[in-house]
């Protein structure tokens, strides 16, 4: 691991408080110091890390050393809570629609891991719910993203809508839908097309698509290896799309996850989800306590 732990960072900068009976303002300062240095190198947004450590020194200033734990520990302790409370607190599940289908709508860069999520969550409704989830391969310009919905359509057997790359998303949205209700499928997935970057196209697009659908939920995709890009990207998407939760995918990579700090903080959205390999059991219901200690290290 290229990074030295946030916990190992913050004993030793306190390791000399060990006798002393109070934090005082300048230890804290110290710690703040060596938090700041750490969550910047776990890739968080710089605007977080500064509200961040603010209402940690709020909290250290002064508190009281206690003869079970250290110094270091209590402020561990206390930057564990904080990060869990930027993170979300609790987990968040899918916003269900009281009558079927539940319509979920997809969104996000190419490469970002979204038909791949698709399939993932698919599955894990399909196992936890017995749910009967229709596919709508929305992606028209790149026939490659039809076939690939098709064949996790294949590998998880579920219906896959598709009318090839002459028809427009919004139609093919339109009668996948009715063949939804048709079917009475519980799920609708709405894959969609992705770009390399964020255009106006695309967005506008992306909009259409929610206008006819009015989703349940649209679910913005992002690669977690990608760090404050993902940021970006969370908060433009957000912000044109206003979606309601986010799935961020890549972290069976090395990456510490800050991504996922600065996104909840900056879009004030839930992540949902989270992605920790190519295979399709590789899904996660997003647990805020697990990635504060995936942070602290
Ligand atoms: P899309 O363009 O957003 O639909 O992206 P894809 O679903 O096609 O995924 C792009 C690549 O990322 C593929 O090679 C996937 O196997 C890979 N991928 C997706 N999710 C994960 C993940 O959680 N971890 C890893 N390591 N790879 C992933």
């Amino acid at each position: 691991m290229a990074f030295e732990s946030l916990t190992d960072r913050l004993q030793n900068a306190m390791s000399k408080l060990r006798r002393k009976g109070k934090v005082t303002e300048a230890d804290v300062k110290e710690m703040m110091r060596e938090i700041r240095l750490a969550l910047l190198e776990a890739d968080v947004n710089f605007k977080v890390v500064k509200d961040f450590t603010k209402r940690v020194s709020d909290r250290a200033v002064g508190i009281e050393v206690l003869e079970s734990l250290t110094p270091a520990q209590q402020i561990v302790k206390i930057v564990d809570e904080e990060l869990t409370a930027t993170l979300g607190t609790e987990m968040v599940g899918i916003n269900k629609s009281p009558k079927i289908p539940t319509i979920i709508m997809m969104s996000g860069l190419q490469g970002a891991g979204k038909t791949t999520f698709v399939g993932k969550l698919a599955q894990h409704l399909q196992k936890t719910e017995n749910a009967r989830p229709l596919l709508i391969a929305g992606d028209v310009y790149r026939p490659a993203a039809i076939e690939q919905l098709k064949v996790l359509g294949q590998q998880i057997d579920a219906p896959v809508f598709e009318l090839g790359t002459d028809v427009s998303p919004v139609e093919i949205v339109r009668q996948g839908l009715e063949q939804a209700y048709a079917n009475k499928n519980d799920y609708v997935f709405i894959d969609t097309a992705g770009r390399l970057h964020i255009d106006e196209h695309l967005m506008g697009e992306l909009k259409d698509i929610k206008e006819l659908a009015n989703p349940d939920e649209i679910l913005l995709v992002v690669d977690g290896m990608t760090g404050q890009d993902a940021v970006t990207v969370a908060d433009s998407f957000n912000e044109q799309l206003d979606i309601t939760g986010v799935v961020v995918t890549k972290l069976d990579g090395d990456s510490r996850g800050g991504a996922a700090l600065s996104i909840r903080a900056v879009t004030g959205k839930p992540i949902k989800f989270v992605g920790t390999g190519e295979k399709l059991t590789d899904i996660e219901v997003f647990h805020p306590d697990r990635m504060s200690s995936r942070i602290l290290g």
